[in-house]
């Protein structure tokens, strides 16, 4: 059933301060941030809508364990009556918007689709809550892939956007729409800069999740070596867990506002290799080559981002420190291998 919150009662429920009725929908729930994000909704008394598209087979491995918390909705980004009726029947207080085509190499090979999905489909979002109930507050996931060629670190919510790739170039038309939209319509929409974050829910095709599966499969003894590209390229990686938490706390501000969140710490793939290894007992020289056909058409060294405004506005504090994000991820993909060798089926993601 698909309950919707009337004017009046999202008015009840801000004079009442109630956030037992708030509601939420979340475009994406079925990716890594959108399992999390769910999860922290749900354990705030939300009802947690997921807007989920058609496939031939399903793929909700990230969101199985909340099936029982969790409305399942289905809408597209590239279909804008969709978008209309979800908003329509939902009704929901607040939408996250974290559908995307979000792969980097992808948006090479597909520039055009991920223009659609990635940027068109933000604009297709906004209308759809600008014409059924522009009082919907709107989070939109931005990128710092929007900031591009930078020359200097860090990067705040005053620097440049100078995106490199069709990925950020997309994501870049969406957060100036959202910023558009607030401006020009007034409506409650705003943009989380989000750096690199990871989890163990992580796509298998990003490097983190590729090297902290190659080492639990290499430690099982199902494989030997693990093919990367540069061990230099730099990243300012956080743990996806902890970044859900200030989507949630960009939607509580009286005022809509952009803010950047990170670590503000730059780490090296090789230093992210090493630790994965070394965790898990093994010498990463063993098992580790270089592939030069995996190198970035462009690399992005200096990004590195100052969550100062997050920190002081939304005493936004990730609890998961670099070695901690990589000894997690790589104890949970020991447990996916041991649970696949031993016949036992997936674990639940951690
Ligand atoms: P992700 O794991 O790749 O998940 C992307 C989600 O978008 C999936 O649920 C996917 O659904 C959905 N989707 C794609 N195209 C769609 C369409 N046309 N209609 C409806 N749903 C569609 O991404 P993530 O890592 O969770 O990231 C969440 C958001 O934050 C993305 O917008 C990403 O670009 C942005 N972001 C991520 C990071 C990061 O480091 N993770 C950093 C900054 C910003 P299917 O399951 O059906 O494919």
């Amino acid at each position: 059933m698909v309950y919707s919150l009337t004017p009046f009662a999202r008015l009840w429920c801000s004079l009442h301060g109630d956030d037992t009725l708030k509601s939420a929908l979340i475009t994406g729930i079925t990716g890594q941030d959108g399992s999390y994000l769910a999860e922290f909704l749900v354990s705030k008394g939300y009802r947690v809508y997921g807007m989920v598209r058609r496939s031939s087979s399903a793929n909700l491995s990230r969101v199985h364990h909340l099936h029982d918390r969790i409305e399942l909705v289905f809408g597209d980004l590239l279909d804008q009556n969709s978008l209309v009726g979800l908003i329509e029947s939902v009704g929901p207080d607040e939408v996250y918007n974290l559908a995307a085509q979000s792969f980097i190499p992808t948006s090479w090979s597909q520039p055009v689709l991920t223009g659609d999905f990635t940027g068109l489909g933000v604009a297709r979002m906004l209308e759809a809550i600008r014409t059924v109930d522009p009082g919907v507050r709107f989070y939109q996931a931005s990128t710092s892939e929007m900031f591009g060629k930078v020359n200097a670190p860090p990067q705040n919510e005053s620097t440049p956007l100078n995106p490199c790739t069709p990925y950020g170039a997309a994501k870049a038309y969406g957060h100036f729409l959202t910023v558009n939209y607030r401006e020009t319509y007034g409506m409650y929409a705003c943009s989380g800069i989000l750096f690199n974050h990871e989890s163990p829910r992580r796509a298998l095709e990003f490097v983190t999740r590729k090297i902290t599966h190659a080492v639990a499969r290499i430690k099982h003894g199902l494989q030997d070596k693990l093919k990367l590209g540069s061990m230099d390229a730099r990243r300012d990686w956080g743990f996806a867990g902890d970044y859900v938490r200030a989507m949630w706390a960009m939607l509580q501000q009286e005022e809509p506002e952009e803010f950047v969140v990170a670590t503000g710490e730059s780490h090296s793939v090789a230093e992210f290799v090493e630790r994965a290894f070394s965790h898990a007992g093994l010498a990463w020289e063993d098992h580790v080559e270089i592939d030069d056909q995996l190198i970035r058409r462009t690399e992005l060294e200096l990004l590195v981002g100052d969550a100062s405004k997050a920190r002081e506005k939304l005493g936004w504090e990730p609890a998961v420190d670099f070695e901690g994000l990589v000894d997690l991820m790589v104890d949970a993909d020991l447990e996916v291998v041991e649970a696949e060798t031993s016949g036992a089926g997936s674990p639940h993601s951690s």
